[in-house]
């Protein structure tokens, strides 16, 4: 059974009178452990179906199951908590707070969550070994470098130890060293944690690494669905 699953989900915006089909019927089903690229167009819908898989917002048509559980879209409640709980984000502009440091950026998720102080410590010491930066957690974000800052960004979705990472560009502005590195990583925590991964990307270099590789057109997914 798939960790995500969209049937026939779509999404439309009203924009001046005029009605913008964003997401047209799409299929999706995203297993456990499983890294899947989004590809296709700007204005294609990438952003639209990450922002409804990572429990964002809400299609206004089909519907969406989070490990086999309907999750209709008037129920808020259970949908921010599972947002909370079991999904991290990952974005292009690693979306750190800079005045604060490493370790604290990748503590706020727990510190939320309402973890106590002593288990924080330690799952964010955890999470920042993780991704190599064990020594750096006192460093600030302009104290790094652009794969570290974007290794930082990965601690902090992963230390709630969540089930589904959306990814929007993770590789992008990185140079090819530090891109494989990144990609290396979520292999790693796809293979070890059974953590499922949905990334959006324009990079081809991302693709070869990836379980398999989804394109949208128009709002069109081709390739949603496993064909086993
Ligand atoms: P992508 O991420 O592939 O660039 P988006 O999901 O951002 O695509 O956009 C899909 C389509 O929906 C585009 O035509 C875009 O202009 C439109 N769209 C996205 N967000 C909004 C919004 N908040 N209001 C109106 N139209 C939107
Ligand atoms: P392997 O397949 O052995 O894991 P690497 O992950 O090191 O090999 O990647 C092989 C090549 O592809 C490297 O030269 C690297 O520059 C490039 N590469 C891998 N992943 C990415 C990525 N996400 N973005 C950019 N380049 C990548």
């Amino acid at each position: 059974e798939p960790l995500l699953s969209l049937r026939g989900a779509s999404k439309s915006y009203t924009l001046g009178g005029n009605v913008i089909r964003a997401l047209k019927s799409v299929d999706l089903g995203l297993v456990r452990g499983e890294i899947a690229a989004i590809t296709g167009p700007s204005g294609s819908g990438k952003s639209t179906l990450l922002n409804l898989c990572g429990l964002l917002d809400t299609a206004d048509g089909g519907e969406l199951l989070f490990d086999g559980e309907p999750l209709p879209a008037g129920d808020d409640v259970r949908r921010t908590a599972l947002r909370r709980q079991a999904i991290g984000f990952v974005f292009q502009g690693f979306n750190l707070v800079p005045v604060m440091t490493a370790h604290d950026n990748v503590d706020y998720p727990l510190y939320l969550l309402g973890v106590p102080a002593a288990e924080r410590r330690a799952r964010v010491q955890e999470a920042l070994a993780r991704v190599g930066l064990q020594d750096l957690g006192g460093h600030k974000p302009d104290q790094l470098s652009g794969g570290q800052r974007q290794r930082v960004a990965i601690a902090r979705a992963i230390v709630k130890r969540p089930r589904l990472v959306i990814a929007d560009e993770p590789t992008a502005n990185l140079d090819a060293q530090t891109a494989s590195q990144i990609v290396g990583l979520m292999r790693a925590l796809a293979h070890n944690d059974g953590t499922s991964f949905l990334v959006a990307t324009h990079d081809e270099r991302m693709l070869p690494h990836c379980d398999r590789s989804l394109m949208l057109d128009d709002g069109v997914l081709q390739g949603g669905i496993h064909a086993h």
